[in-house]
Parts: structure tokens; sequence; C-alpha cells
């Protein structure tokens, strides 16, 4: 146990299992009866109950007995397309009666149809649509949230996505990140002039919107329905040279070496991953690059071919579990059921689903001297769940068993 210990705590929580998610010998990085003591945003102390008490009586401050509930770091969602207009609740239909995803793309339905909505909403209304969204993910204990643009595939709709993402990160008790999501689709009016498009993307566009602050990091969706490695690369060249940190959507739907691509640029993430040579898990691997599996989406696709996990643990990826939360593809606002999904659809062991959705996701961020485990130092978001043990949370289906959140050293209501 950690037992730094000199300055002042504003608040205790006492007498909790803690899953510190911290990679050690014990799983979930257990600490059995153990508390936590927070100063400002940050955890100020972790260790034994009785000292805990002791200290917090001489100091005066309140102790919250969470009664041997489970503590976990505040979860991470670090791959969502949250800001959109619309939905695709159509689409859905018409999947089911067999129209694949390739075909309602190149109908120009799709991600086609979402752009039309989100060019046409105003900030309010996509800001609107987000927060009801990103309060579910919240209400099962989310405190850091990656939102995406992607749908308006014109400067001033993308940076109005990223506005919202932004603004969204204001008005709720939670961590937004952005991502530029500038290779999502060839919108309708450079249907002639891809090069044209990749330029403007990995040029003015990019420039201005990094620029304005909007841009935590990038990405491109490459595959065979949206965009080449080539294309990828010269956007990805582009945010490097700015300084921007990269995901790639890579593997959805076929192996074009997106992954490599990935790995090439020490890109954070390679999402998806569902098609993936061997050679592409090693390069990840030796990049450090975090694996996001996106369970979601798979399901929503009905897929049949799970990524490679066996592969991606032998090459020492890291694995992220996240909800994709998307109109067309994953319309999930449930990262538990992200959890179940990754454990019974890819093979995860409980334990490492968590941690993709703590340790490994905010390792997917770039947060991870920040987030994703509780340590002394770290940012104080946790969660404590009225569970027996950590497992039911990738166990359950539809249960929420959520019992407070707090997020930078702060109690909000769930
Ligand atoms: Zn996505």
């Amino acid at each position: 146990m950690q037992t730094e210990s000199n300055q002042e705590w504003d608040r205790v929580w006492a007498g909790a299992n803690i899953a510190t998610m911290v990679a050690a010998q014990e799983p979930y990085g257990k600490l059995a009866g153990a508390s936590l003591a927070v100063k400002g945003e940050r955890i100020a102390w972790i260790g034994a109950s009785e000292e805990a008490r002791r200290r917090a009586a001489t100091l005066g401050i309140p102790v919250e007995e969470c009664r041997g509930r489970w503590m976990t770091p505040g979860l991470i969602d670090c791959h969502t397309h949250l800001v959109y207009g619309g939905n695709r609740v159509e689409e859905f239909e018409k999947r089911l009666c067999g129209v694949s995803y390739e075909e309602i793309a190149r109908a120009g339905g799709g991600i086609q149809s979402t752009v039309a909505a989100t060019r046409a909403a105003t900030l309010d209304a996509l800001v609107a649509s987000a927060e009801v969204r990103a309060k579910r993910l919240m209400s099962e204990g989310v405190t850091t949230l990656e939102v995406k643009s992607g749908y308006g595939l014109d400067l001033a709709t993308e940076r109005l996505m990223l506005e919202a993402a932004r603004r969204l990160g204001r008005a709720l008790p939670l961590s937004v990140t952005t991502t530029y999501l500038g290779l999502h689709a060839l919108p309708q009016e450079f249907r002639e002039r891809r090069d044209e498009f990749v330029r403007e993307v990995s040029g003015p566009w990019l420039e201005a919107l990094a620029a304005a602050g909007l841009v935590d990091a990038v990405d491109a969706f490459c595959e065979n329905i949206a965009f080449t490695l080539t294309e990828t690369e010269t956007f990805l060249r582009a945010a490097q040279n700015l300084g921007l940190r990269a995901h790639v959507h890579a593997g959805q739907l076929s192996d074009m070496g997106a992954a490599e691509l990935a790995a090439r640029y020490r890109a954070l993430s390679a999402d998806h991953l569902e098609y993936l040579s061997e050679q592409g898990a090693r390069a990840l691997g030796q990049a450090g690059t975090v694996a996001v599996l996106l369970p979601g989406a798979y399901f929503t696709l009905r897929q049949t071919t799970p990524p490679p996990v066996p592969m991606l643990r032998q090459a020492g990826v890291p694995l992220a579990v996240a909800t994709d939360s998307n109109p067309g593809t994953s319309p999930c606002t449930s990262l538990l059921l992200a959890l179940n999904m990754a454990c019974t659809l890819f093979g995860l062991t409980p334990e490492e689903a968590l941690a993709g959705a703590t340790r490994q996701a905010a390792r997917a961020l770039g947060l991870h001297r920040e987030v994703g485990t509780l340590e002394v130092g770290k940012r104080a978001d946790f969660v404590l769940w009225d569970i027996e043990r950590p497992a039911e949370l990738a166990y359950a289906l539809g249960a929420n068993p959520l019992a407070g959140v707090v997020h930078r050293g702060k109690s909000r209501s769930a």
C-alpha cells in the first residue's frame, strides 16, 4: 500500500475494496478494506482504514464509510462519436432486412445521412442531444469521455462539433477530450475531387481547428469504403507536424495495413481491428499503440470475425474497450454493456475488460499519467459500486450497480 502522507486532506473514503487497476500481482490491483483521501482534485493518500479514520478525526474532516463497497477508477470511454444531428433508426431497420453497411454507404446513406442532419443542426441542438447521451454514460460511472468530430465534413460544421464537445465538458462534471476525425467520409461536394478534400482536411482545416484549441488528437477512417492508406498517411503526417497525436479506425472491415501505418506514426490507438495480421499486431505492440476494441459496432453489424485477441495479447498490445457510441453502427450509451460484449464476443477476461475502460483507455487518450488507475497524485476520479466482486461489472446485462461517483475530487449525483 502507498502511504505517502504529508499534506492535509479534504475528505476520506474509508472501508472500501479498492480496485486500483494498477498492473500488479493482485487481480484488479485489489486493496481490501482500504481508504482513499482526497485533497483538491487529487488523490492524496491510499492506505489502511484505521489510520485513515484516525487521521481524519485529528484533521476534523468528513469520512465517507464505504461499508465494503468496491471502488474503481472513474470509467473512461475512449472512442465515441457522441455529437451528431438526427439518428439512424431507419437504417437500422434496413440492415435488419439484409442490406449491408457497404451497400448503404455506397448508396449515399450511412454516414452521409448523419452529415446532412449535423450540418442542419445548431450548436445548441448538438450540445443538447449529446448531453442526453453523455448523461447516460455518466450514470454508469464514466468520468472521462472522448468525442470525435467527423459528421460535418466541412470546416464550419467540424468546428461546431468540436465546440459542442468542449461545451459538453464545461457544462457537465465530466472530462471531455476532442478528436478531429478529419477523414471519416468523402462529402458529396468533393465526390470528384478526393485529393483536394484530403489536402483541405490535412492543411487549412486542421491548422484552423488546432489553432482554435479544439483538437486534442486526430483520427482517420482507413478502410475500403472510406480512405486509402496513402490518404490516411497524408493526414497523419500533417498532424504529426503540428505535434498532434492520432487515433486510426483500422481493420474494421478489411486489413489494409492500417495498423502498421498507425504504429509507424506512433498513434495513441488503432481502433476496431477485426481484420489484423500478425505483422500488424507486432507493429502495434512495438509502438505501444493501444488496440481499442469496439464490440458494440461488431454486434450491431452482426460481424462474425472478432479481433484476434490472443494475437494482440501475444504481441503485448494494451487492450482498451469503448462504446464507439454513434448513430449508425453502435447506438450504445452503456460502457458496462460494452465490457460485457468484450468478454462474451471477444473473449476478454473481466479484468482485461475493466482495465480496458480504465488504465488502458487512459493510455489510448494519452492521459495515463492523470487518470485510469487509483494512485496517489492522480486525479480523484472514482466510482463506488454495490457489487461483491469487480467481475460483476462485465457479467451483468443491463444492470447498473453504481453507488456513487467522484469527479475531480467532488461527488457528483449519479
Ligand atoms: Zn468510431
